[in-house]
């Protein structure tokens, strides 16, 4: 499976790094949505009109503020195929508001998926859909992390049993970690991750590697392999692929 970093960083984006999207070719889906990626599909040399599924982990603005504008992209390159749009039920209401105040249902087909209900906010949420599986985990907001075949991709989260359940024996877990090391408390407190509480899920859930990504620096995976010798450790940064 080709996996493609469109973008890597967390809210605020630096010279070379933009909002959390990756892209896995052979699945023409999207997991999250930020930074601009039809542009970056673009430059990466693929279609943005293989695009066929966009999963999203939740409804901050920094995970799905790309979507309009891939959307107006596909629209305007003329899809004739159905889009499909998953997530969380909040995150997909407010996604039905922003496409619908743009007009970009007209001449688009949009078909929306909510993985979730607020009833059961409470409970555990996991189940599957088109091959994905998905587990509700610890974020400020309803957040879903998903997997596909060996690839599991976290969301924003805390430290999560649930997490660790979903990516048992994956190849790959791509592991949100916004906070650095010293700031463990602030981590927790936002519902966020560091490289440590990361690296302590992938080597409870057993995965070959380990990706972090939506992180607020770029982090030396050098460094990182060299303190954590357990697990395969890389820092991807926007538009790097890599194939498992
Ligand atoms: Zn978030």
């Amino acid at each position: 499976m080709k996996i493609h970093f469109l973008g890597t960083s967390w809210a605020v984006p630096s010279k070379d790094r933009s909002g959390t999207s990756i892209y896995l070719e052979n699945h023409g889906t999207l997991l999250d949505c930020g930074g601009d990626v039809a542009q970056k599909l673009i430059k990466m040399e693929k279609d943005p009109l293989d695009i066929e599924k966009i999963f999203l982990t939740h409804e901050h603005l920094d995970h799905l503020y790309g979507l309009p504008s891939l959307l107006q992209v596909i629209k305007l390159l003329g899809n004739k195929k159905e889009v499909s749009i998953f997530g969380p039920t909040d995150t997909i209401e407010k996604i039905k508001k922003v496409t619908s105040l743009f007009g970009l249902e007209e001449d688009l087909k949009l078909n929306y998926t909510s993985l979730d209900n607020r009833e059961k906010e409470e409970q555990r949420v996991r189940g599957e859909i088109e091959g994905f599986r998905y587990t509700k985990v610890k974020h400020s907001k309803p957040t879903l992390a998903y997997r596909k075949n060996k690839v599991t991709f976290s969301g924003d989260t805390s430290y999560s049993e649930e997490l660790i359940d979903l990516a048992k024996n994956s190849q790959l877990l791509i592991h949100e970690a916004t906070f650095k090391d010293s700031e463990r408390k602030k981590a927790k407190e936002k519902g966020h991750s560091t490289p440590k509480e990361a690296i302590k899920t992938g080597l409870k859930s057993n995965v070959d590697k380990i990706a972090l990504v939506h992180t607020n620096s770029q982090l030396d995976s050098d460094e990182l392999n060299k303190k954590y010798k357990s697990i395969d450790i890389l820092a991807p940064n926007d538009l790097e692929t890599i194939e498992i």
